[in-house]
């Protein structure tokens, strides 16, 4: 059963028959922003494979195996993943199993979540988490082991890219996995990992999120109209977490930082873009891109405030207080065109332009654009 996957089902489909012919390969990796749903797809093909009538992708939900696969405490269902310092531990013998509680409890009640989310879930969003050498070591003793219930054991390993230098530690281990051993690994971040490390698996490049798919799945979240799920769909790309975010009104932050990145630009004080640009600069990929994105949203709907009034506008009351206060010096024409920039940079970040030079060269653009004045035709 896959049903808390969003979408995917061409890769749904290709899993479940490599299933069916028996011919899963030892090492999977599913590859693409957290918001395509790598993490969810992963777990709900490890629950699929224990269950012991499985069948045409659909698990029995009765088995012993099922019964304990719905609360991730499977005895042959392990998970690793990024941590930071256990309050009663010393960090370097820290691993994942000191934060599995906290960890089912996310997956289980959120599956779709961001590595900051992860961090913040486990009150360690100033800190840095990784997967270190005790980690490595805890997986291969538990995977050399034989499993409990006689058939698969399944290693889901989130974010490999934080595994660093440590993933040499795994590498026989991913080369010739103990017997009926499954390695899926879900990365966000394909392109900082060892090419030795990748040779080794098949990896699965997941889309974007169907536009038909997101719409469903905002729809059942939340009460908005097919119109406002397209126009976030296509915002955000085909990523759950960030529309999410969108409709979800938990952007409370995102609306601070935007506005007044946009004050910022109108100003044109140096100090104060080079330190915004530093900050912006300092989030994680998945987060720049997302104030991205809500800078577009925030101007669709300024656009669409001045064209068609604010009954049809879907922001909060706040939000909506701050959009209007931009009305002195912005007209629809200027903001079309400061979303044109802001999606070419969108576009630049996502082929790892460097992020600090191109977002002080957009600012001073933007600021342009706010800045000019409107020539008026008689
Ligand atoms: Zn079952």
């Amino acid at each position: 059963m896959f049903d808390f996957v969003i979408g995917q089902k061409k890769i749904i489909d290709q899993l479940v028959s490599l299933d069916a012919s028996d011919k899963v390969p030892h090492a999977l990796m599913f590859s693409g922003d957290s918001g395509r749903g790598g993490l969810p797809l992963a777990v709900a093909f490890a629950q699929y494979l224990l269950c012991l009538n499985r069948k045409n992708g659909v698990r029995c939900e009765e088995c012993p195996n099922c019964q304990k696969t719905a609360q991730l405490i499977h005895p042959d269902l392990h998970f690793s993943f990024p941590v930071v310092k256990h309050a009663s531990k010393k960090r370097d013998v820290t691993f994942s199993d000191d934060f599995i509680q906290q960890w089912r409890k996310l997956v289980i009640d959120q599956p779709y979540f961001t590595y900051s989310d992860w961090l913040s879930h486990i009150q360690a969003s100033e800190k840095q988490g990784d997967i270190n050498v005790t980690e490595c070591n805890e997986i291969i003793k538990k995977l050399s082991l034989k499993s409990f219930g006689g058939g698969k054991k399944i290693l889901v390993l989130w974010l490999p890219e934080m595994l660093g230098k440590e993933s040499n530690r795994l590498l026989k281990l991913i080369e010739e996995p103990p017997e009926d051993t499954i390695l899926i690994f879900v990365t966000s971040q394909e392109e900082v990992l060892l090419k030795t490390i990748i040779s080794r698996f098949q990896i699965f490049k997941l889309p974007p999120i169907s536009e038909a798919d997101m719409i469903n799945a905002l729809q059942k979240e939340a009460d908005i109209d097919a119109d406002k799920s397209r126009q976030i769909s296509l915002l955000t790309e085909g990523n759950y977490i960030d529309a999410q975010a969108l409709i979800t009104g938990n952007n409370q932050d995102l609306s601070e930082l935007v506005i007044n990145w946009l004050r910022i630009c109108y100003q044109q004080n140096s100090l104060n873009l080079l330190s915004w640009t530093e900050k912006f600069g300092s989030f994680p990929k998945e987060v720049q891109k997302q104030v991205l994105s809500y800078t577009l949203f925030i101007l669709r709907e300024f656009i669409r405030l001045k064209y068609i009034g604010e009954d049809h506008v879907s922001l909060q009351n706040d939000e909506l207080i701050k959009l209007k206060g931009l009305s002195s010096v912005l007209s629809i024409e200027k903001a079309e065109e400061i979303a044109e920039i802001i999606s070419d940079s969108i576009y630049s970040i996502q082929r790892n332009a460097n992020v600090r030079i191109l977002m002080m060269a957009d600012s001073l653009q933007i600021g342009k654009v706010i800045r000019r004045k409107e020539v008026s035709i008689i």
